[in-house]
């Protein structure tokens, strides 16, 4: 690829985005996030990315979907309700789709919110490309290689032979904004111009569960009032520097990940 079309985002760059609360703040004013995620197959996904959020600078994380009893369990913090996103009160930024299994209702419920979305695992298979290019508050992708390579129709290791060509396309397909995740995560905005590439990161990342830890992370920086491009590079960036910190050169948990995210902040403003 082309060099000048990569731009790596340094600590002081993101130091300058990460939202810190003013004298005169409340919750509410730091943003609500809202986590619709998990199901009765899969409510890690759900305490996952509700651990990312409660790290990721909004003033409170609302949780939605059926997972609400695992999450409130391990996070006495969250606001948990059941039933459809659409009643459950006002968020400032919404992410759905980890662990969400085929509840393609709430995907669309989520979409059709005038807010900032981000879109993750299962969400992508479900999401409908018309009600993402209709939105028109930010909307924020973020697959893996294998779930690009299936919104694309092409085979993953297309995907992976081509990186920067892939996150551009599909954000040209969906008028969105994609972070491509995988051994280096690149975020490219629906305008073009120039793509992120996030320096940070380590391949003790590549365990179960990570991924959800970055949604709910991202997008409390979305509900804190980052933009997409911005949100999901300071997201990659503190989860990979939350990553180096948690493994420190031995196997870890996605769990760990979240539990680092604090150094990570600490270590970058
Ligand atoms: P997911 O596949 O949705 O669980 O997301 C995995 C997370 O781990 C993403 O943030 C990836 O960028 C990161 N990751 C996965 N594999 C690697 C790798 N080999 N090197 C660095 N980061 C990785
Ligand atoms: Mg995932």
């Amino acid at each position: 690829p082309d060099e000048a079309e990569l731009e790596a985002l340094q600590h002081a760059d993101v130091a300058a985005l990460l939202p810190v609360p003013r004298a005169e703040s409340d919750k509410y004013r730091r943003g609500v996030v809202g986590i619709a995620a998990g199901s009765a197959r899969y409510p890690g996904a759900a305490v996952l990315a509700v651990a990312g959020a409660l790290r990721g600078g909004a003033g409170a994380v609302r949780y939605v979907g059926p997972a609400g009893d695992a999450v409130i369990a391990r996070f006495p913090e969250t606001l948990v309700s059941s039933g459809s996103p659409e009643r459950a009160g006002r968020v400032q930024a919404w992410v759905v789709g980890p662990g969400a299994g085929d509840d393609a209702e709430a995907v669309a419920a989520v979409l059709r919110a005038d807010v900032p979305v981000l879109v993750d695992a299962d969400g992508l298979r479900l999401a409908d490309r018309d009600l993402v290019r209709a939105r028109r508050a930010p909307t924020l992708l973020t697959p893996h290689a294998g779930e690009a390579a299936a919104l694309l129709g092409v085979s993953r290791d297309e995907v992976e032979g081509a990186r920067l060509h892939s996150v551009r396309e599909l954000a040209g397909r969906y008028g969105a904004t994609v972070l491509l995740k995988g051994s280096t995560t690149l975020v490219a905005s629906a305008a073009g111009g120039v793509v992120r590439v996030n320096p940070t990161g380590t391949s003790w990342l590549a365990t179960a569960g990570s991924g959800d830890v970055l949604s709910g992370l991202t997008g409390s920086l979305l509900a804190a009032g980052l933009g997409a491009l911005d949100a999901g590079s300071a997201g990659a960036y503190l989860h990979g520097l939350a990553g180096r910190f948690a493994a420190d050169g031995a196997p870890m948990g996605a769990h760990d990940v979240a539990e680092e995210i604090r150094s990570a902040w600490r270590d970058v403003v």
